[in-house]
């Protein structure tokens, strides 16, 4: 509300306005120390084969452990981190770490499973020219072979995308990486252009299993989804599906055809030892 009539524009009061001004002004230029204090930490969730409900892999998601405000989550502070660069040396923080973190799971692993591992890149570590560097770096080190890697880029930051934007995606898609299109049906992308990315997975958004929460589900919804997963096959694309809360949700994607699974029904995003201990139960 304004102080008064006619008066100062800028005094015009919002003190939540302020307050959140304040906090990403706050939170923006407290993310480099927190990257070197060792701030960040990242949880796994599980991906299951709706098939037989045995683990696939996991999805790395970063948190932040701030001394103030406590544990934030990535919609907080990605953005932020997106808008000053700092994401590029986080996502490769976050790459080295979960990479790091697969090839010890695989090793514990007794019969070798091929535990695979799923990180999220954001549109400016896409346009960095390090990244394919990077990623063969984190490998080599580790010692994980490609295949056992699935860098997520969503569906909106590759709308549009140029060839120069694709290659360093064909490139990694060729030592074997897997691209997974993250958020589908979120953005607006022809399906006919699903052809000329380097992509191997299609995720669907959380908002298409969240339809089929509906009793009955919308019948129209499921037709949407199954010509979706058709269209995803024939294209020799695997389709996983994000945000499955019920038994009854994971029961129909199935049926549907989807291939793999991710969502509370599973499990939610936990310490690494969590997703240990429920990958070495399935192996038992
Ligand atoms: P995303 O990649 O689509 O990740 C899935 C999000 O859905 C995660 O939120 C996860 O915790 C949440 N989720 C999983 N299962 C369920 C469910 O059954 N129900 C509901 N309601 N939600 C579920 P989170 O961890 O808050 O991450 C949000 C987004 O932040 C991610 O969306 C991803 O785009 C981004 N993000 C996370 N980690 C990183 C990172 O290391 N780098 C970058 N660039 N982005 C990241
Ligand atoms: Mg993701
Ligand atoms: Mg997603
Ligand atoms: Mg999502």
């Amino acid at each position: 509300r304004a102080k008064s009539a006619g008066g100062n524009r800028f005094e015009i009061a919002d003190p939540e306005a302020d307050a959140r001004a304040i906090t990403r002004h706050g939170l923006t230029t407290a993310l480099p120390a927190a990257l070197e204090r060792g701030e960040f930490f990242i949880e796994y969730q599980p991906l299951v084969h709706l098939g037989d409900g045995t683990v696939h892999g996991a999805e790395a998601l970063v948190r932040w452990c701030h001394p103030q405000h406590g544990v934030l989550g990535p919609d907080q502070f990605i953005p932020l981190a997106e808008h000053t660069g700092l994401i590029v040396p986080l996502g490769r923080w976050v790459l080295q770490e979960s990479v790091r973190q697969a090839r010890y799971w695989q090793e514990r692993h007794s019969d070798g499973g091929p535990l695979r591992i799923n990180v999220n890149l954001s549109p400016t570590q896409l346009h960095h020219p390090g990244l394919v560097a990077d990623t063969v770096d984190v490998l080599e080190r580790s010692g994980l072979e490609p295949g056992a890697l699935c860098l997520e880029v969503t569906e909106s930051a590759l709308i549009g995308a140029n060839e120069d934007l694709l290659k360093p995606l064909r490139q990694l898609a060729e030592m074997g990486v897997d691209i997974a299109l993250d958020d589908f049906g979120t953005g607006y992308s022809n399906l006919a252009n699903l052809r000329r990315l380097p992509v191997s997975v299609l995720k669907l958004d959380r908002s298409f299993t969240q339809g089929m929460q509906r009793h009955p589900a919308d019948p129209v919804d499921l037709k949407i989804v199954e010509g979706i997963v058709t269209l995803a096959h024939s294209l020799e694309l695997a389709v996983t599906v994000e945000g499955v809360e019920t038994g009854a949700q994971a029961e129909q994607l199935r049926e549907l055809g989807c291939d793999t699974a991710q969502g509370w029904y599973y499990a939610r995003p936990g310490p690494p030892d969590k997703l240990h201990a429920l990958s070495m139960a399935d192996a038992v």
